[in-house]
């Protein structure tokens, strides 16, 4: 048994009874997840919970999602695999390594930036070459890559960020945690002839999105 061996079948547990068994649906999302090497991104403190039902912290008060949350935003996406992606809220880089596999370029964007390098060395290190990451506020987008066909954000907005719904491709699709700092439900967008129609989905609870479109930093 190789050393990866055992986080192998732990991924597939997970796969198996945290994702399809609570309803993930997209097959390239399960294939996706049952790939990504979630041990290499969470902090070694938390190491033998890598494939914990739950978030993790990451260092700064940050935290890595919990693996359904990243299946169902990443769901929400319909990515086929042609596809430009926008994430907010970098982090510890799991999310933006799922959608490496899913979508053809992802920009990501963290405003901590020591957590941006660490990111941009683990994906060096897992011979991801698809992922572009910037340290700023990303309530303004990456403007300069724009439009873009997803855009995701991994952190709790008070509103949707009118920047990201600029930068979306006419088709795209946006997912966004919106509410207040308690309590969030997913808000996912499709632009439609040039207006955004949305629908809310589960209930779910974020580290707060801090910025000129966000929350303000106290
Ligand atoms: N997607 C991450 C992962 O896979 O580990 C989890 C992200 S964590 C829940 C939210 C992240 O959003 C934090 O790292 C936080 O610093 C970042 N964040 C908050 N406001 C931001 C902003 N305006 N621009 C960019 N990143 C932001």
């Amino acid at each position: 048994m190789t050393v990866a061996e055992p986080y192998r079948l732990l991924r597939e547990e997970m796969v198996e009874f945290q994702l399809a068994a609570r309803g993930i649906r997209d097959e390239r999302v399960l294939k996706a997840m049952r790939e990504v090497p979630r041990e290499r991104f969470v902090d070694l403190l938390y190491l033998s919970r890598a494939y914990d039902d739950s978030a993790l912290p990451i260092g700064w008060g940050q935290t890595i999602s919990q693996p359904y949350m990243v299946a169902v935003m990443t769901e929400a996406l319909e990515l086929k695999g042609d596809e430009t992606v926008l994430e907010i809220g970098t982090g510890s880089g799991y999310q933006a390594a799922v959608l490496a596999r899913l979508a053809r370029r992802v920009f990501t964007i963290e405003r901590i930036e020591p957590l941006a390098a660490r990111a941009r060395g683990l994906f060096e290190e897992t011979g991801i070459r698809n992922v572009m990451v910037r340290s700023s506020d990303g309530t303004q987008g990456w403007p300069e890559e724009a439009p873009f066909d997803g855009i995701i954000v991994t952190a709790a907005a008070p509103a949707v960020p009118l920047p990201l719904v600029q930068q979306l491709a006419e088709g795209g699709r946006i997912v966004v945690p919106v509410g207040d700092l308690a309590f969030q439900e997913l808000v996912i967008g499709r632009m439609e002839g040039g207006r955004l129609a949305t629908r809310v989905s589960t209930g779910c609870v974020f580290v707060p999105l801090i910025g000129r479109f966000g929350w303000k930093e106290e």
